[in-house]
């Protein structure tokens, strides 16, 4: 079965609306983030362009922050001192990557705990290794994880391979997987024998950035694959899974495009509305 990204990112888009609107209505309020990115780039505008339009189809209020790749360190960290102290600011989203002059890590460990809809700093990912409720994950392993809940794959006792070992995608996910009763095998460029280990996932996550990587003698008959890879052949993007070889052997496979990257910027407002109703202490709809 192909579980279908666009599909579930709309269902969630819809519900995060709904919500917004609900607390608008009841509360008179709405959410407000900072959108910073430092270097102007053709598919960087393209991108912060995406995000401003999805934040007015929702009704969140954005706050564009453009910058030149020669401002200091010390400029954007007042910045980010700044939308700290904010009252109506509910998320901080600093584009990545960064210029080389910057301390990436130094930079998004200022950004305060709940004001972290990235979900990127060193408080937020200890909390989820705690499996503590207050974090927030990262958009992309909390995309991984929806995409399996919304199609109903229980992950108690299952068998996980993750393939890749990133502080975005790789190391979160597993942790996630953990919390949800897993037993996680994280695999990174330098395991023996990737190919047995593969072979055992009940449910295989690939986050390696390699193109079609994964081929069918890797994968498991009946497992569930979680292709996470975003790779460009020509003018063409293939994930990191050999689609075509490996779809018919499986119970379940995510597509590329159209798979966790989709669900991935849905998830990324869906922290920005969980960031909103906790600052504003926002109850849940009775
Ligand atoms: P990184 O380059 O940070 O990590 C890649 C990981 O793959 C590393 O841990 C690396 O191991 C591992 N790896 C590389 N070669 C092998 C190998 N031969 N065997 C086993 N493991 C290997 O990438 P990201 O995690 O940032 O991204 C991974 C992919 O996911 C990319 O294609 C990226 O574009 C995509 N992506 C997609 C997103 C989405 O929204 N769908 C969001 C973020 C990323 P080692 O640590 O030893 O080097």
């Amino acid at each position: 079965m192909l579980m279908d990204g666009k599909k579930i990112a709309k269902e969630i888009k819809e519900e995060i609306k709904a919500e917004i609107d609900r607390i608008r209505e009841q509360y008179k309020i709405f959410p407000e983030v900072a959108l910073i990115m430092v270097g102007k780039d053709p598919a960087s505008e393209v991108y912060i362009n995406s995000q401003i339009n999805l934040c007015k189809t929702l009704g969140i209020e954005a706050r564009v922050f453009f910058f030149e790749n020669n401002i200091t360190e010390q400029l954007l960290l007042d910045l980010i001192e700044d939308l700290n102290n904010s009252p109506t600011t509910d998320g901080i989203m600093l584009n990545l990557p960064l210029p080389k002059h910057m301390n990436v890590t130094k930079i998004l460990n200022n950004i305060k705990l709940e004001k972290d809809v990235d979900g990127f700093k060193a408080e937020n990912l200890g909390l989820l290794f705690q499996n503590d409720s207050n974090f927030i994950a990262p958009s992309t392993p909390a995309g991984i994880m929806e995409m399996l809940k919304r199609y109903k794959i229980d992950l108690t006792g299952k068998d996980v391979v993750v393939v890749g070992r990133s502080n975005i995608v790789g190391k979160p996910v597993a942790a996630l997987v953990l919390n949800a009763h897993g037993t996680v095998t994280i695999c990174n460029s330098y395991t023996k024998n990737l190919q047995e280990k593969t072979r055992n996932a009940d449910i295989l996550i690939s986050a390696v950035g390699k193109p079609e990587f994964i081929k069918a003698d890797m994968v498991k008959e009946g497992a569930v694959v979680i292709d996470v890879g975003i790779n460009k052949i020509g003018n063409k993007i293939v994930g990191d899974i050999d689609f075509e070889n490996v779809k018919d052997k499986v119970s379940h496979i995510t597509p590329v495009p159209g798979g966790i990257g989709t669900l991935t910027v849905a998830m990324l407002f869906s922290n920005i509305l969980k960031a909103f109703k906790k600052n504003r202490s926002i109850l849940e709809e009775e």
